[in-house]
């Protein structure tokens, strides 16, 4: 896999883009410039790879846009060793910024091709992170709790699961609106599982599907 002074430079510039966009935490975009986001596209993607825009990842599915991505992970406020779940592997982008961050990710998709496309990936790049093929309505209970939750799907609502498997502390990030719009929203669970919400700006996400026949 390659990153080239071509591809570091277009990074770059996209990063100053994201800077202008609003994107101030200096971690962030250093992940984000750290991150060949080229790698996670199909190769009739590859001269688009850094520009604002979302494409298409395979199985119906899209790699988020860079400000979305570098907008979700500004609001989570990683520091080093917190351990994240992610809701809506994709084709891993998102879970390798959060990696680049210092994170420990434990990261679920319900689309089983996808899952099985990006694993491999995510060897191949040697990029460590935890990935699982279920529904990520249910979270990942074995591992929790987690400090930061991330949904990168349009959520209808806002699963009890997610919350409940948050440490006291934690923040869940996580788009809300089951049309083709959806507000950026917040939950802070503070001491007592006292829970504390801020809604933000709007967003268009791939749904974060439902499925009745899922069984854990
Ligand atoms: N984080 C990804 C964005 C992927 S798009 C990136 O960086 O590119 C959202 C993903 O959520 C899709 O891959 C979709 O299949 C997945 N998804 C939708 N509903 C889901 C569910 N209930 N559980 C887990 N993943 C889901």
């Amino acid at each position: 896999m390659l990153d080239t002074f071509k591809h570091k430079g277009l990074r770059n510039k996209m990063v100053d883009e994201l800077r202008a966009l609003g994107i101030s935490d200096e971690q962030v975009l250093t992940a984000i410039n750290n991150v060949p986001r080229h790698w996670f596209l199909d190769n009739a993607f590859l001269e688009y790879a850094y520009q604002n825009k979302a494409f298409p990842i395979g199985s119906g599915q899209t790699i988020s846009h860079p400000f979305t991505v570098a907008y979700q992970t500004q609001l989570l406020e990683i520091k080093k060793g917190e351990k994240v779940l992610e809701v809506g592997t994709g084709c891993g982008y998102q879970t390798s910024v959060l990696v680049q961050m210092g994170a420990k990710v434990f990261s679920i998709e319900r689309q089983q091709a996808l899952f099985v496309k990006t694993k491999q990936f995510m060897t191949d790049a040697n990029i460590r992170a935890k990935l699982f093929y279920g529904d990520g309505y249910q979270g990942i209970p074995v591992f929790q709790p987690y400090d930061k939750v991330i949904v990168t799907a349009g959520a209808p609502y806002i699963p009890d699961a997610l919350i409940a498997q948050m440490v006291e502390g934690g923040r869940l990030v996580i788009p809300v609106g089951d049309g083709d719009k959806q507000i950026m929203t917040v939950i802070d669970k503070l001491k007592g599982g006292v829970l504390k919400k801020y809604e933000l700006d709007e967003f268009s996400f791939v749904p974060l599907l439902v499925d009745k026949n899922w069984k854990n």
